[in-house]
């Protein structure tokens, strides 16, 4: 295809979505112009407002391969092995997501990400503007309006029109206004507040076998100590390699390791209602309370805790479920902006990674007819996009309660053993979804024959020592066909 057929395409936000965007379509030759709301973050720092750090899973990491960029955000992410599960009494157990260090997730950055993929949509070709923000789109005469923090606008002659502008999308609202895009938001009712673990700033400690503060001695001598450049193992005040969680039955806390050694802990609760929620712990002294009495280990580790309580909203959640996501040929949204859903699955960057890659194909296939280009994106996205949606609001359940519950340990367990003795034929959700490809909605589907198979190999069983693992293991083989490409 001739890259002087390619029509001009103009991106809306420049975020994680956008920038991955704008680097796919700038390398296969399209002309790409992103306007992004936000001030430079490589000038003026990363505004966040939104989580500081992400979990990045296999296929999202997939989608950056595509853009040979896989390499360089490996370089400045922590590995995280599987849950660290902090009850309220007892020691921490980690419960492996993987059978082995090939199947892992990844804590990254969100600011140093999205510097990494501003860098190399520009060094692809794409220009870049930022205090830009869209305040208007007219599709039939291919201009939008753009208005800067000080207040001035200005109109530009766009082309394609892609938004990457996150859930309170103004690309969408703007579509909205042309033709009825079957938009539902459905507050989830719980809330997020982000805290900090500080790293341990301890100079003069000898490498190996240190005492980590509020786990006892290194709690897992097995697990090696492989990190990434520049990172300190004795700084960091809980394992590293982990992805920490207090489940507490409606609520929880989860932690993610950074690479400078600190953790950035989330609080996830109810909005309203009876203590626990955030309505109830009107102050920092209320919530320093709550968290003496339940998560207490957690608390300790935390000094800046009333500070941290002071400086950070309470953020909200909510799943974004839209019909059409694209207007004839004129326009189109991906990401947050087309499905922004709960993060209890660590997916929705990695989903919007995957849309970035799939639309940036399809586009290079077919330059001449945008309008069908469109429709098969959204046909091939939209139904993953609605099993993730799902997935991630049943995770919360699984996090918050499930991992505490012997009934799932056991299902955990007989998963671990078939997936080992049943190989091609079975898969966990969890693995399908982070380690693997497989669309996700073939995940979700796959996932029920699975667990019904399961629950029928554990009934009237309290423990794996009395089933008879070889013939389940037959059994699975027998009913479920192989697992599909991409496994
Ligand atoms: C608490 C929390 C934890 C999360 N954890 C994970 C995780 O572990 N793993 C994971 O995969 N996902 C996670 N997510 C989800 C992830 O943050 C989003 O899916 C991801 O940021 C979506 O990227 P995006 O580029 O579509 O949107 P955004 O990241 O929201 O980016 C949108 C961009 O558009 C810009 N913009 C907005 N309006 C305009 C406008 N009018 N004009 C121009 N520009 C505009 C914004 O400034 C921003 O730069 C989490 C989300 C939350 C809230």
């Amino acid at each position: 295809m001739n890259a002087n057929a390619r029509p001009r395409t103009t991106i809306i936000g420049a975020g994680l979505v956008g920038s991955l965007l704008a680097t796919l379509l700038a390398q296969r030759g399209f002309d790409v112009e992103v306007f992004e709301r936000r001030p430079d973050p490589r000038v003026h720092g990363f505004l966040g407002g939104r989580s500081i750090n992400l979990a990045l899973a296999e296929r999202g990491l997939n989608a950056l391969r595509k853009a040979g960029l896989a390499d360089a955000v490996l370089a400045q992410a922590v590995m995280m092995r599987g849950r660290m599960v902090h009850p309220l009494e007892g020691v921490a157990n980690l419960q492996r997501y993987g059978l082995d260090d090939s199947e892992v997730i990844r804590s990254v950055s969100r600011g140093n990400l999205n510097i990494l993929l501003l860098d190399a949509a520009e060094r692809a070709g794409a220009t870049l503007h930022f205090d830009a923000a869209l305040a208007d789109a007219d599709f039939s005469n291919a201009t939008i309006t753009l208005a800067g923090h000080d207040g001035t606008s200005r109109t530009h002659h766009c082309g394609l029109l892609l938004g990457c502008d996150g859930a309170g999308s103004a690309l969408r609202a703007a579509m909205a206004k042309a033709i009825d895009l079957g938009e539902r938001i459905e507050p989830l009712g719980h809330g997020y507040k982000e805290l900090e673990i500080p790293s341990i700033n301890l100079p003069s400690m000898a490498s190996g076998g240190s005492a980590i503060p509020g786990t006892g001695s290194r709690p897992f001598p097995g697990l090696d100590d492989a990190s990434v450049a520049g990172m300190t193992m004795e700084r960091f005040a809980l394992e590293p390699h982990a992805l920490h969680i207090w489940p507490r039955g409606h609520y929880m806390c989860i932690a993610l390791p950074n690479t400078e050694g600190n953790f950035t802990v989330t609080l996830f609760l109810p909005g309203e209602g009876a203590f626990p929620s955030f309505a109830t712990l009107p102050d920092a002294a209320a919530a320093r309370r709550f968290f003496e009495q339940q998560f207490p280990d957690a608390l300790a580790l935390m000094p800046t805790f009333d500070a941290d309580w002071n400086a950070h909203p309470v953020g909200q959640l909510a799943t974004l479920y839209l019909d059409h996501w694209h207007l004839g040929g004129r326009a189109a949204v991906l990401g947050d902006a087309a499905h922004a859903i709960v993060p209890f699955h660590g997916q929705g960057m990695n989903a919007g990674f995957e849309d970035a890659a799939e639309l940036a194909s399809l586009l290079d296939e077919d330059t001449q007819d945008s309008a069908a280009v469109f429709a098969e994106f959204e046909a091939r996205r939209k139904p993953n996009a609605d099993a993730i949606a799902a997935m991630s609001l049943a995770n919360y359940i699984e996090m918050r309660d499930g991992v505490a519950d012997p009934h799932y340990l056991l299902k955990r367990d007989l998963a671990a053993a078939l997936t080992k003795s049943a190989a091609g034929h079975f898969m966990s959700r969890y693995r399908m979804v982070s380690f693997t490809s497989i669309p996700y909605a073939t995940c979700v589907a796959r996932d029920r024959e699975q667990t019904a198979l399961m629950e029928s190999i554990l009934k009237d069983h309290t423990g794996l020592d009395d089933i008879d693992l070889a013939a389940a293991a037959k059994r699975v083989r027998q009913t479920l066909p192989p697992l599909p490409e991409g496994a």
